[in-house]
């Protein structure tokens, strides 16, 4: 025997906004050069250079010979409705490489943190989650991403409750561990390693037992994350490295956005294939589906798991980057009154969705959490209508505003997209994000003639510290009109 076996997941989250015009929602790349984004070398919009330093890339051409063979993955929806775009093939490529290893899993439709929209928001965001990658892989998926890693609960509970097996989620998301019958606190070591067994399955307390979670290594991310390592010539070490690093742990657990392999390191997609394509590399690159699968064949006690109450990755005060804010910006002032502006205009939606279609939906949930057939084309509206209506016969002017409420749950929920949140101020995603609201807000106008005029004056609080630096508007209420004069 040689030296022994280590087994690994690395799993890629690819995501990218959905940069679609707000109102017509034509995709960007499809509208004139105007649309143009700043920098991104020669292509078109980031998505487009993005796919192919690292999607394309990873992709190596064949299926068989890809990346995604190997590495667990999700890509989010609205990147992937981008990519049946720019690379057509693409998508196919995609679904092969996973009728191949199983590899893929599910992502919430839209990438907003989760744990910080309404409870009803969290079940049909995850739920058309599920549904999209049954439409999308053609099989029902083991596991769901959640967007930032942001974790709750709660959400682990509808995860679990529509027959996900398992989630990855951050160390910092735990706060004790249940290891043969005895509680202890879960300290972290400098490199932010938690004190658990890595690459094994934990259950949650308060969830039901059948429901998993594994939790990654951010050593691993951090090592990688080394400029040098990634943007160096194709190494044979990479098994050696993580080997010596690890010690004897066995297993490799690694999560990070996939972007970083070929985006953020320009060498990261040929660093990683080489890894991949190494002969003999004592290493069994696999899933944390499988992983799951031989933990519990035998059936045996795992250990289990408390949560702490809010954690997520790129924010190591809980959800504070897209809140009330935190320390990893400088500017914050904005955070907050943007989301309490945006809940607002939800709940004006959510408020005139029941009163305008409460004879036709009586339980509004329900027809909510089954428009995703609609938006991925599995039925038409007709279909749609006809299936989940109490009601048949509506008048064509009834017809209409079902429709167009209906159709509005997409402005609706991609509203509250992270990504709006995450930078200093408001810029290109808090654009993108209120191009939604202004959408939402029209779509609403006939129902409540007051709604725009009362979304602008609680957006001009929202201001924007710093804006001149960064050539951006000095508050929300000012994007807002950029957007609606952009559309007119
Ligand atoms: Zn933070």
């Amino acid at each position: 025997m040689g030296i022994k076996e280590v087994s690994g997941v690395i799993h890629g989250h690819f995501y990218q906004p959905w940069r679609i015009a707000p109102f017509s929602r034509i995709p960007h790349t499809l509208i004139a050069r105007q649309k143009k984004e700043p920098n991104p070398g020669k292509c078109f919009n980031w998505t487009e250079l993005i796919a192919q330093q690292c999607y394309l890339a990873l992709m190596n051409g064949d299926p068989a010979q890809s990346a995604y063979r190997h590495m667990s993955f999700n890509f989010g929806p609205t990147l992937i409705e981008q990519l049946k775009i720019l690379c057509p093939g693409f998508l196919g490529q995609l679904i092969e490489a996973d009728s191949l290893s199983r590899n893929a899993i599910a992502q919430a439709f839209f990438h907003t943190i989760l744990p910080l929209d309404m409870p009803q928001d969290q079940l049909i965001q995850v739920a058309w989650g599920k549904d999209y990658f049954s439409h999308t892989f053609k099989r029902t998926p083991e596991a769901m991403w959640l967007p930032e890693a942001a974790v709750s609960l709660e959400l682990l509970s509808f995860i679990a409750a529509l027959g996900m097996k398992y989630a990855i989620i951050s160390p910092t998301a735990v706060k004790r561990v249940k290891e043969l019958g005895t509680w202890k606190d879960v300290k972290l070591t400098a490199e932010g390693r938690p004190d658990l067994l890595p690459g094994q399955p934990y259950q949650v307390r308060g969830l039901d037992p059948n429901f998993y979670v594994f939790v990654f290594d951010p050593e691993l991310y951090h090592l990688t994350d080394q400029t040098e390592f990634l943007n160096a010539p194709p190494s044979p070490n990479w098994v050696d490295v993580f080997r010596k690093r690890l010690g004897q742990s066995g297993f490799i657990t690694m999560a990070t956005d996939g972007e970083f392999f070929g985006h953020h390191r320009k060498k990261g997609a040929e660093n990683l294939l080489a890894l991949f394509h190494q002969k003999n590399p004592g290493i069994r690159f696999t899933n944390y589906g499988t992983v799951l699968e031989e933990a519990l064949c035998p059936p045996r006690e795992v250990g289990v798991i408390e949560l702490n109450p809010e954690s997520s990755w790129s924010c190591s005060h809980g959800f504070g980057r897209w809140d009330n804010g935190c320390g990893c910006n400088k500017e914050n002032e904005w955070r907050r009154p943007l989301r309490e502006a945006l809940q607002w205009l939800a709940l004006q939606f959510d408020d005139t969705f029941i009163k305008e279609t409460q004879t036709t939906f009586p339980f509004p949930l329900k027809p909510k959490v089954k428009y995703i057939q609609v938006l991925t084309g599995a039925k038409t509206f007709h279909q749609f209508l006809a299936e989940q209506s109490v009601r048949p016969n509506l008048t064509p002017a009834e017809f209409a505003i079902h429709s167009a409420l209906c159709n509005a749950m997409v402005p609706r929920y991609a509203m509250f997209v992270s990504c709006a949140w995450f930078f200093e101020g408001m810029g290109l995603e808090a654009d993108i994000s209120l191009g939604f609201a202004a959408e939402l807000a029209r779509t609403l106008l006939p129902f409540k003639p007051k709604i725009e005029q009362e979304l602008r004056s609680r957006l001009a609080l929202v201001k924007n510290p710093g804006h001149e630096k960064r050539h951006q508007l000095p508050d929300a209420a000012h994007i807002y009109d950029n957007i609606i004069a952009l559309a007119a």
